[in-house]
């Protein structure tokens, strides 16, 4: 029997604040095989993410925003 993550607390490595990444997203994370991005290969699933959600969406919009630049 598979036992059901838990809910689990990271620190972010940007801001170093503690956010909750949630057993239901865990689940997800792991069921990803394949990097949408890259199409590398998967085995164990998406790691773990290492930024908070405000960070990560943070990092995303300066992204979006230097790609629409051009
Ligand atoms: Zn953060």
């Amino acid at each position: 029997m598979n036992s059901m993550p838990k809910d689990k607390t990271i620190k972010c490595i940007t801001c170093e604040d503690e956010f909750v990444f949630e057993a239901g997203e865990q689940e997800y994370f792991k069921s990803i095989k394949k990097d949408k991005f890259t199409g590398k290969e998967l085995p164990d699933g998406m790691p773990e993410p290492k930024r908070c959600p405000t960070c990560r969406a943070a990092k995303k919009a300066i992204r979006e925003k230097y790609f629409s630049k051009q």
